[in-house]
């Protein structure tokens, strides 16, 4: 796990931004995946994804959102985790939806991740619908979503759903609500495993994101450092009520946020340089 101090400074970057986005940043939400063997290189904050996948369209009790800004590739192992996530939703006359994975050969994204690298995290928002529920496209599109007050049992189901899968590494959410949880009783109470797994961070109070763990197919992706044990419910959870942590959720300019961006594409392994082909 990163430190906190440098997390401080990686918060700045998972601001959301609604500028125009330069030409070739557009150009990347609808260039394909490279056809080589799947493979997720780097770290997930520095890193890019090889032989990317997407869903087929026909999965049940999932909507994808956001769908312009490209950003639905994955590793295979993350299509096939939210594809059973949908099938477990839709049982129950649900669908989860789906906001962003990676971009079509991973690598960094000018607006609203520092991670989403490697085609091994996701945002899954906690606005669950049933099958009746009419969405706009408008909703869908534009990042219309609200956020969220109180978490319920359908938004603890779609976090211990997530939590229990093997493959998943760690899930991120609002400190706020992960507060909340950890004070839960009854049906809202997630168990100390579920927990161990499921982390604080800034922003993420309308969506939980999931992280995989490097895939066996993947021997170039980097592992992070193990979270640490217990169930993230004591002192690790109390810094984020500080005031050092509460300064890490800044604003940033676009033209520093296009700086920065330009100078990950810079530092990112030499195994990556496909990511740059058609700038
Ligand atoms: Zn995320």
């Amino acid at each position: 796990m990163i430190n906190k101090t440098s997390a401080l400074f990686l918060s700045l970057f998972t601001i959301s931004c609604s500028h125009n986005l330069p030409d070739f940043t557009s150009r990347l939400s609808t260039r394909l995946p490279t056809e080589s063997k799947t493979e997720s290189i780097g770290e997930y904050s520095l890193g890019c994804l090889q032989g990317a996948q997407t869903f087929t369209g026909k999965e049940k009790g999932l909507i994808l959102s956001q769908v312009k800004r490209g950003r639905y590739w994955g590793h295979p192992d993350l299509i096939n985790l939210l594809t059973r996530a949908g099938e477990e939703f839709n049982k129950h006359n649900k669908k989860i939806i789906v906001g962003d994975l990676s971009q079509s050969r991973g690598g960094p994204t000018i607006t609203g991740h520092n991670s989403h690298q490697t085609g091994l995290d996701v945002d899954v928002w906690f606005k669950i619908l049933s099958s009746k529920d009419e969405v706009s496209f408008r909703a869908i599109e534009m990042e219309d979503m609200n956020s969220f007050e109180e978490l319920g049992v359908d938004q603890i189901k779609l976090i211990q759903f997530f939590a229990k899968d093997p493959s998943v590494e760690r899930i991120f959410i609002n400190p706020g609500f992960k507060k909340k949880l950890c004070q839960a009783s009854g049906a809202l109470k997630l168990s100390a495993e579920d927990q161990h797994k499921l982390r604080a961070w800034w922003g993420h109070d309308d969506h939980i994101h999931v992280r995989l763990k490097c895939p066996s197919d993947s021997s170039q992706c980097v592992s992070q450092n193990l979270i640490p044990a217990g169930d993230g419910c004591g002192d690790d959870l109390n810094w984020w009520f500080t005031d050092e942590a509460k300064s890490g959720a800044g604003d940033i300019s676009w033209e520093e946020l296009k700086a920065i961006y330009l100078e990950k594409i810079k530092k990112l392994p030499e195994q990556c340089s496909f990511y740059s082909d058609t700038f």
